[in-house]
């Protein structure tokens, strides 16, 4: 089968579904349709690599040259990117189609996909279901077959919560590995980007592909990235596989804690022990994270003002009222709700009571793991207390949304890497298993995760 009976192929799908899922915000059949013929030539040449030639979906969040970048917002519903985000350079190298850009929360700002300025993204499984978030769009491509590979980001957990929602494996690598350049900025010091696909080993080729060093990116770290397929056929004997008791307390879905709990006799099977291990501050991770990433996201905004780019406002009276008015109709309601918090928790009279503090915090979360790893290789848990929620069920109450982070927020207060793989399913919505390991053990994780599978 050609790149071009490929791309023909899903692009079709997304014609037929898509309408229905609102996975995709924008679809570019001429860019994908060129690219796979370029491909094409490629695999006629002999200078193809392993993805050459597979169309890749990306978060609207990464910019693409020519093409609306939007974040799902109303501010960069008319912003075309001039420029290519490295993941997309890089990715465009291998030789894989754009199909399109995927739907999400508003400047990756949720765990529904609920707060998209162009509507909800469903859940491909259910209907009447959220996909996750803040990548549910691209969780969502990736379970209904509208595109075999996608590009998502992880700031708190949007990586791996929507692959635990719809049944797909996603991995946020350590912090640093994959550069930050042209993906819009929401917490710096937390987001990375990351492969969603269907499974472990086409995680392990996609971040082969998207991670390298990138000078344009000062937290990307300057250092050989291992193979991350090389390991993957690694037996499981010998690992140690440690259990946090606090992640199997109240508030989890009984059924979710017997999936992951029967995943992790799997795992035990395959040659892993099991040790029991303690993160005794992991109801310090979501207070810390919810004063950090608002303070971040408040400055990294600041820059949709309404006169470089985005949205402007009709007939403004004065710039004040450009700045205001521009800000006030093009930001949603969870985006707003952010800047304030943030922008409080960073003024003068509130700054150590409130930002000093949460950093404190972080730093003994990060310790938490830091300390268990010293007893196991890897942690194992749920990726979310729920398997995916009703839509609508949350959008009135966001602490409850906040709240159900608290499996993968810790891992982003770290920088550790994290995944999640599909592990059962639970009143018909799937549920995935967490394994977090400590810096630089992606390749671990994609071989635990390609063992399970
Ligand atoms: N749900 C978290 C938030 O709303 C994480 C989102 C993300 O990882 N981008 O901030």
């Amino acid at each position: 089968i050609s790149s071009v009976e490929l791309t023909l192929h899903y692009l079709d799908r997304i014609s037929k579904y898509d309408p229905e899922l609102n996975a995709y915000v924008t679809v570019t059949p001429e860019l994908a349709l060129e690219m796979a013929r370029e491909a094409d030539e490629r695999l006629k040449n002999g200078t193809a690599g392993i993805l050459t030639g597979i169309p890749v979906a990306h978060k609207d969040i990464f910019c693409t040259d020519g093409v609306k970048t939007s974040c799902s917002s109303k501010m960069l519903d008319n912003f075309i990117a001039p420029y290519d985000a490295h993941v997309v350079t890089l990715l465009k190298k291998a030789g894989m189609p754009i199909l399109g850009k995927t739907n999400m929360d508003e400047f990756a700002m949720g765990s529904s996909s609920e707060s998209s300025y162009y509507g909800p993204t469903k859940n491909p499984w259910d209907l009447n279901a959220v996909p996750g978030g803040s990548s549910g769009g691209a969780a969502a491509v990736i379970a209904a077959n509208l595109a075999p590979m996608a590009t998502g980001t992880d700031t708190g957990g949007s990586i791996r919560q929507p692959a635990s929602f719809c049944g797909i494996t996603g991995i946020k690598p350590t912090y640093g590995t994959v550069s930050r350049f042209g993906i819009i900025a929401y917490a710096s010091s937390f987001d990375q980007a990351g492969p969603m696909t269907r499974s472990a080993e086409e995680s392990a080729w996609m971040l082969n592909a998207m991670s390298e060093f990138d000078q344009r990116d000062s937290t990307c770290l300057e250092m050989e990235r291992p193979d991350f397929a090389a390991s993957l056929g690694d037996s499981l004997d010998g690992l140690k596989v440690g259990v946090p008791a606090e992640y199997f307390g109240e508030g989890l879905d009984p059924e979710v804690e017997k999936i992951v709990k029967d995943a992790i006799a799997e795992i035990e099977k395959l040659g892993a022990t099991t040790v029991s291990v303690s993160l005794p501050n992991k109801d310090l991770a979501v207070p810390s994270y919810y004063v950090l990433a608002p303070a971040e996201a408040s400055s990294n905004l600041s820059r949709y003002d309404g006169v470089r780019f985005g949205y402007r406002c009709e007939n403004p009276a004065d710039l004040q009222d450009l700045y205001k008015r521009s800000r006030a109709e093009g930001f949603g309601a969870e985006v707003k709700r952010r800047i304030m918090v943030g922008a409080y928790a960073l003024s003068a009279g509130y700054y150590d009571a409130y930002y000093l503090k949460a950093q404190r915090l972080r730093r003994m979360v990060r310790d938490d793991f830091t300390n268990a790893f010293e007893q196991c290789d890897v942690i194992m848990g749920p990726v979310a207390p729920t398997p995916a929620f009703n839509i609508g069920e949350k959008t009135d109450d966001p602490t409850s949304m906040y709240l159900a982070d608290l499996y993968t927020i810790p891992v982003n207060l770290g920088g550790f890497p994290g995944m999640s793989v599909p592990a059962g399913f639970a009143k018909g919505r799937p549920v995935g298993l967490h394994i977090v390991g400590p810096y630089f053990s992606e390749a671990k994780l994609l071989n635990i995760g390609h063992q399970f599978q």
